[in-house]
């Protein structure tokens, strides 16, 4: 049910859920029939990445196939910090949220004896990911579930607004500050909430080269971090190593099934360079493919997929969506090498939520990419993503059904006016352009400590709410990533390039031990960075 937003905002009982993607549905739809509001930047279906996702979910519903086996992989993916407890939770209860979708309309792909079909992803020990009309998974998912929604009464849809910082009062949540997502100068208002569920999805924007939406680019981490709730693991960024260079942004994906079918990568020489790296040469694991993409184009090599001989002709009727994306770029992929770089694909790290997606804030809950289960360590197991969006979104939507907390009735609270001019575009590409050099798939501890001084400026001095809010979620991913002096799953230091059996913990922070960080390293060095120079001068 779509809602004027002048319907809820004075109610302190409201159940605020930000984020209209697979775990923001999921939650509301839980709730029912307790009253939510659900408030999304773009219109319910857009600017979400579940949308985007091609592969599936991963759930051992297939014979012969065990809960255990699937939290085996997804303990071995994340390399030595993952949560056991939760990864063995998420997949005994995928099935059961599999259910959940089918429930709410999702018709997921059958085999000729009427069971679900499962495929086969890198790094899976069986065939387990559930899937729609091939690739088109998260399209069909995202469409089920915002019908259900729009026609759920307890469901009040809030759409075009942007979550920009949480009210609080004794450490506990009051309210969310909200603004209109296409006029930025407009004057912000505050929606009173007993409970505020961040469901904002991840931070691949941050980066110039990703593969995620604009509307992924950490906003909900960091008004948590802000409020000073505890954060986890911010420095594990999954990049994946095929993103098709054809100056779209986001970047599309060629994806992993072509090299499967044998397509290789190429520099500029035409000369295959993944053998040197690893002996799987293309098929090694996502990460260190992405890292022998980017040392080409950092040596000015290029880098290049090569299906012409692996696929040629047949690639436009096994790939359509890879093909187009080709064409579209002026790129025929049977006849030419396709231009490749790694993007910024999924974010390990978010706000740190217990069992139930409660975070450390009193009244704050996480559920999605933005959230910190433990369940994906150092680097994420393909197709787990969307099955911990449903099984969190479910966790989160229980606790706060069984213990609605009471609130005295307090006042609306009067909008602050942040001084807020026209979004710093500039400013916004040159963090992204310093994320994806500095923060980045091969990082070191100098051009960190540059990041850190750089988005520490901008987080403290700008007077644009986007653009501090970006610069907050940049500077813990920054933080935390100089803090780990080893290198572990998808994050891989230069000057520290091995990993370190006394650093196999995660990393929990908050945003003032981010800052601090900063501020030591600014003692070290006064060096002026361009970056901050340039981002602060425009806001
Ligand atoms: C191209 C691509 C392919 C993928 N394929 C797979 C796959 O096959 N399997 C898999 O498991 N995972 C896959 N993933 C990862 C997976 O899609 C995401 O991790 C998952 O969808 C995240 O769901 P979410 O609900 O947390 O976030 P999203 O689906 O990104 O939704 C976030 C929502 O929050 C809104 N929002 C953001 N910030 C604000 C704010 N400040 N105020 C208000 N609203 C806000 C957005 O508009 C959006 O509605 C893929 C990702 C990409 C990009």
């Amino acid at each position: 049910m779509s809602s004027n937003i002048q319907d809820v905002i004075r109610s302190p009982d409201n159940i605020v859920i930000v984020g209209g993607g697979l775990a923001g549905l999921f939650c509301a739809l839980k709730l029912a029939p307790h009253p939510v509001v659900l408030v999304s930047a773009a219109p319910l279906g857009e600017g979400a990445a579940s949308a985007w996702a091609q592969g599936g979910i991963a759930a051992a519903v297939a014979e012969g196939d065990t809960p255990q086996a699937h939290a085996a992989d997804t303990i071995a993916a994340g390399a030595g910090i993952v949560d056991a407890e939760v990864a063995l939770t998420l997949a005994r209860e995928a099935p059961a949220r599999i259910d959940d979708l089918l429930r709410y309309g999702v018709r997921f792909d059958r085999d000729l004896e009427g069971r679900l079909a499962v495929g086969r992803e890198a790094a899976h020990s069986a065939r387990r990911i559930v899937h729609v009309r091939g690739d088109m998974a998260g399209q069909a998912i995202i469409a089920a579930l915002t019908q259900v929604v729009r026609h759920t009464p307890s469901v009040n849809v809030i759409e075009g607004f942007v979550a920009e910082a949480l009210s609080t009062a004794d450490a506990t949540v009051t309210g969310v500050q909200l603004r209109k997502a296409d006029d930025i100068t407009a004057r912000p208002v505050t929606m009173a909430a007993s409970a505020v569920v961040l469901a904002t999805g991840g931070i691949g924007h941050l980066y110039a080269v990703t593969t995620n939406p604009p509307q992924a680019s950490g906003l909900g981490l960091a008004i948590a971090a802000r409020a000073g709730a505890a954060i986890a693991d911010p420095e594990f960024v999954q990049f994946h190593p095929t993103a098709i260079m054809v100056g779209r942004d986001p970047a599309p994906l060629a994806t992993e099934a072509l090299r499967g079918e044998g397509a290789t990568l190429i520099n500029a020489r035409g000369e295959r360079f993944m053998q040197a790296h690893h002996p799987l040469a293309e098929l090694a694991p996502r990460d260190i493919v992405a890292r022998g993409v980017f040392a080409e184009i950092s040596a000015n090599r290029g880098a290049f997929l090569d299906a012409r001989v692996a696929l040629g002709g047949r690639l436009a009727e096994k790939f359509p969506t890879v093909h187009a994306s080709c064409l579209a770029g002026g790129i025929d992929p049977a006849k030419a090498p396709i231009p490749i770089a790694p993007a910024a694909h999924y974010h390990m790290g978010g706000i740190l939520v217990d069992a139930h997606g409660r975070s450390s804030i009193d009244g704050l809950w996480a559920a999605g990419e933005v959230a910190a289960t433990g369940a994906h360590g150092a680097n994420r197991l393909a197709s787990n993503s969307l099955l911990e969006a449903v099984v969190y979104a479910t966790k989160v939507a229980e606790a706060i059904a069984g213990q609605r907390r009471r609130l005295p009735v307090v006042a609306p609270v009067e909008a602050p006016r942040p001084r807020n001019g026209a979004f710093p575009a500039v400013a916004a590409k040159t963090l992204r352009a310093m994320m994806s050099s500095h923060v980045g798939v091969i990082r070191n501890g100098a051009q960190l400590a540059d990041a850190i001084r750089a988005f520490a400026a901008v987080e403290r001095d700008s007077g644009n709410i986007a653009l501090k809010n970006m610069a907050t979620t940049a500077l813990l991913a920054a933080a935390s990533a100089w803090n780990r002096r080893e290198s572990r799953g998808a994050h891989f230091r230069s000057d520290h390039p091995s990993e370190q059996p006394v650093l196999a913990h995660r990393t929990i922070t908050t945003l003032a031990a981010a800052r601090d960080v900063a501020e030591m390293l600014c003692e070290r060095s006064r060096e002026p960075i361009a970056l901050a120079n340039a981002c602060l001068e425009e806001t």
